[in-house]
């Protein structure tokens, strides 16, 4: 078999996996999980000196990202999530008065009305930090989405300097993840459990 096809089944039985293990989740322990990792991230000197911030809103009992909003946005940050447009992922910016709508997929993003549209892009060299949700994750920086590629798309336009951060359960973290030449790996996976440090990867691996 060749190695392209191996790591794409190893992804997808990993994938089943994670997702079958995190749908057995009461919503009373994502809360509850979900509340710690963000107060971790909070604590983080790169997180509370960002001013644009790019969250996403989770889907089924992904880590919560709430938290993280109410404070950027109590900071006078910018706080924007992302939605499917002509098959890539834009983020749109958010503001408290704003409505929710269901995108690509069921996800939510706020919703803008077609004329303000292009004004609410939030351009991705404009992040300091991008949030990413993930199926599982490793301590290299490595991320399983629900393989789309959406983020392995989007990130490398962001600066250099902007920080990817993961959230995670801590069961979704694996050993080693199977990663191919496309997927883009985070500087920071935060679990409830701990604050991993990937960044040497990243930097080490897109020299
Ligand atoms: P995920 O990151 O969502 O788990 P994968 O990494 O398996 O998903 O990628 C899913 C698909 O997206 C792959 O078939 C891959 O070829 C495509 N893809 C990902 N990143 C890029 C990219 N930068 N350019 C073109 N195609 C990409
Ligand atoms: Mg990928």
């Amino acid at each position: 078999m060749p190695e392209s096809s191996k790591l794409h089944t190893e992804k997808t039985i990993l994938r089943q996996y994670h997702l079958r293990q995190r749908k057995r989740m009461e919503r009373s322990l994502v809360w509850d999980l979900s509340c710690r990792i963000q107060r971790r991230l909070l604590d983080l000197t790169f997180f509370s000196r960002a001013c644009t911030v790019g969250l996403y809103a989770p889907l089924g009992n992904e880590v919560d990202t709430q938290m993280l909003c109410e404070e950027k946005l109590g900071g006078g940050g910018v706080v924007a999530y992302p939605g499917v447009m002509h098959q890539n992922m834009e983020y749109v910016r958010y503001s408290s008065d704003c409505a929710w709508v269901a995108g690509a997929f069921g996800i939510l993003q706020p919703h803008v009305e077609t004329q303000q549209y292009t004004e609410c892009v939030v351009a991705p060299e404009h992040f300091d930090v991008v949030v990413v949700p993930g199926v599982a994750f490793d301590r290299s920086g490595s991320r399983l989405g629900y393989g789309k590629g959406f983020y392995d798309r989007y990130l490398p336009q962001c600066r250099a300097q902007c920080v990817f951060v993961g959230l995670a359960y801590d069961f979704q973290l694996e050993d080693r993840l199977p990663c191919e030449g496309h997927d883009v790996y985070l500087d920071y996976v935060v679990t409830e459990k701990e604050t991993i440090e990937c960044t040497a990867v990243r930097h080490c691996l897109s020299d």
